[in-house]
């Protein structure tokens, strides 16, 4: 494993929209495996494949709620229901925070990391942090979003 530069906003990468993964291979395991180890040591719960520079849809969370860490490949969200307002922050966007609208509860479907199928049910800060990293594949940052001013550290 080894870590991996985080892109910093105004880093063009960041505003592509990213493709999706049609390869399973030793490739993407080992892009997981660096997506993991380079979002804990920034000390992060979400880390988008676009952020350390790879345009493809894939992003890992781990929320350190008691659940499995989670990886999304090529994911989609269903059943959007409601809204809840949450303070965020971006590894792309360091020391910076505001609060954004999200999808109260969805449905995550999504591959994970061997090419199964999989579906999360999802509400609260999960449901926040799936949104905000989905965004990320489609080129959109959280600061896009912010209600209000994006607020400094
Ligand atoms: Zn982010």
């Amino acid at each position: 494993m080894a870590l991996r530069q985080v892109l910093i906003d105004g880093d063009e990468t960041l505003r592509k929209k990213s493709r999706e993964i049609t390869n399973f291979d030793d490739r993407l395991q080992t892009l997981i495996d660096d997506m993991f180890e380079t979002m804990y040591a920034s000390n992060g719960i979400g880390l988008a494949a676009p952020q350390v520079g790879v345009l493809r849809r894939l992003f890992v969370m781990d929320l350190h709620d008691g659940n499995e860490p989670i990886v999304a490949i090529n994911p989609q969200i269903m059943d959007a229901k409601g809204t809840q307002t949450y303070q965020e922050c971006c590894l792309s966007i360091p020391g910076r925070y505001g609060d954004v609208e999200r999808p109260a509860e969805l449905v995550l479907r999504a591959y994970d990391r061997n090419g199964e199928p999989f579906e999360i049910k999802a509400s609260e800060l999960t449901a926040v942090c799936i949104s905000h990293e989905n965004d990320h594949l489609d080129g959109i940052l959280f600061k896009d979003k912010v209600k209000g001013e994006l607020l400094s550290q």
